[in-house]
């Protein structure tokens, strides 16, 4: 049987997750950062989205340390050039690419096309030497080939040698241009959450949508195990070495687990100590009921119930604080995610052999970002917006395929530390505005959570 008959079921999971990634990012994003009303969106609202992406933006660095350190995919040897069917890019190129997208043009361009940088090389005829420039003698030794065997060995003599020009053009390519859709639905969600009542139409189409995307994705959860199962042979059946594979994807998720121990137990505890000068040990403790739900759930958003029960019974956080700091942080704090992302980004090139220059590695990391930012607190949303930042530096968005076996157990360790990230926010958002919140006692400025 042809492997891509065996393969269709698994190409079937791609492509509902790819029709997933639209839906969910925009109405995720509108909804929820449209509870940033004019008046929350000060002190705290800043202080906590800044927190957020500062947060988030370690996580990926922790990741892409520990993909560099461990190396799960083997040693990279070749970079993305032609040779490789990839288009050669500077890292000028690759970031000037991502400014570009940050800004489509057209958003409903955006939606099936990005923008990329396509460089060409051009090679230009040599000049006759003159006076002033006197003519340089070299040979360039050559073998022909016909049918298979080499027929004749030649040489040219050429004075000067002739030049080749990379000449690079911007231009598009196939694949939804996500960064600049998260950036569109953030922005509108932000000045929806400005409008007041005049907003709250469109607040409320989004929160509905959000819903309906979030039940269709319940459904397609069901699919994945059968998907998987015919995603992993039919990659198993195309592969040279399938037991290298097996090897190196559990090097990958030993990875992936080791970046969510530093950052999850050491650094985002080290974090809360540094500024509120009280013990992480004890504030985790009174978590510790919702990181279980959260690891049996795989869902932030699901756990946001019992994080907030967790925070106000347990923990004594301000009530309106919690209120405020846990749905946005459901929606965009996912450092777990941004490190998966990148480490997984980085693994794919790794297994596939390229090598990735330092502009990539950035471009990964704003992107690894983006996409976490993205990425909506349901089960294995991580894996429909890693499609960004594969693209954004143009490796092979089918081969999310190769970890999409293990993704199962370790969208469970990520949206872990999610949900701590978001937890431990609150307790320093607590301890930063807590003069704020002691002269407002009493009056209710936030807007009203669902829980
Ligand atoms: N399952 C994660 C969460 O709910 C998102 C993801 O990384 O897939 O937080």
């Amino acid at each position: 049987m042809e492997i891509s008959y065996f393969q269709f079921p698994g190409e079937l999971l791609m492509r509902m997750l790819k029709m997933l990634i639209l839906p969910l990012v925009v109405s995720s994003l509108m909804s929820g950062l449209a509870s940033l009303d004019a008046k929350t969106s000060s002190r705290l609202g800043i202080l906590t989205v800044a927190y957020y992406l500062w947060t988030t933006f370690v996580a990926v660095i922790v990741g892409i340390i520990m993909v560099s350190v461990i190396h799960p995919g083997g040693a990279a040897q070749k970079e993305i050039t032609e040779q490789t069917g990839k288009p050669i890019m500077s890292s000028a190129d690759a970031l000037l690419d991502l400014i570009r997208n940050m800004f489509p043009a057209n958003l409903v361009e955006a939606t099936f096309k990005q923008y990329r940088t396509k460089t060409t090389a051009v090679i230009k005829s040599p000049k006759m030497a003159s006076e002033e420039a006197p003519a340089r003698r070299i040979l360039i030794y050559g073998v022909q080939e016909e049918n298979g065997s080499h027929v004749q060995n030649f040489a040219l003599d050429l004075t000067p040698p002739p030049e080749v020009i990379y000449k690079s053009e911007p231009g598009t390519s196939d694949g939804m241009n996500v960064l600049g859709i998260v950036i569109f639905s953030a922005t509108m969600g932000i000045m929806l959450g400005r409008m007041g009542d005049s907003g709250v139409p469109l607040v409320s189409f989004c929160q509905c949508l959000n819903e309906s995307v979030m039940k269709i994705v319940a459904v397609a959860v069901w699919y994945f195990p059968f998907g998987i199962v015919f995603l992993i042979a039919g990659k198993i059946l195309e592969m040279d070495d399938p037991t290298a594979v097996r090897k190196k994807l559990g090097f990958y998720a030993v990875t992936v687990v080791c970046g969510l121990v530093v950052h999850g137990l050491f650094i985002l505890p080290t974090l809360y100590f540094l500024i509120t000068k009280k013990n992480p040990i004890v504030f985790i403790r009174g978590i510790l009921q919702a990181l279980l739900i959260a690891l049996a759930t795989s869902s932030s958003s699901a756990t946001l119930p019992i994080t907030f029960k967790c925070l106000l019974e347990n923990n004594h956080i301000d009530r309106r604080i919690a209120r405020f700091v846990l749905p946005v942080g459901a929606t965009i704090n996912m450092d777990g995610t941004a490190l998966y992302e990148a480490v997984a980004a980085i693994f794919i090139a790794q297994v596939n052999n390229y090598e990735l220059d330092f502009g990539q590695i950035i471009t990964i990391s704003i992107t690894a970002t983006a996409a976490s930012i993205g990425a909506a607190g349901i089960p294995q949303a991580g894996l429909v917006t890693m499609v960004i930042v594969l693209t954004s530096v143009g490796l092979p968005t089918d081969d999310i395929n190769l970890i999409i076996a293990v993704d199962w157990a370790l969208d469970r360790f990520r949206t872990m530390i999610n949900v701590l990230g978001d937890a431990l926010a609150a307790g320093i958002m607590a301890h930063i505005c807590r003069k704020d919140f002691a002269q407002d006692a009493g009056t209710e400025k936030l807007p009203p959570c669902e829980t």
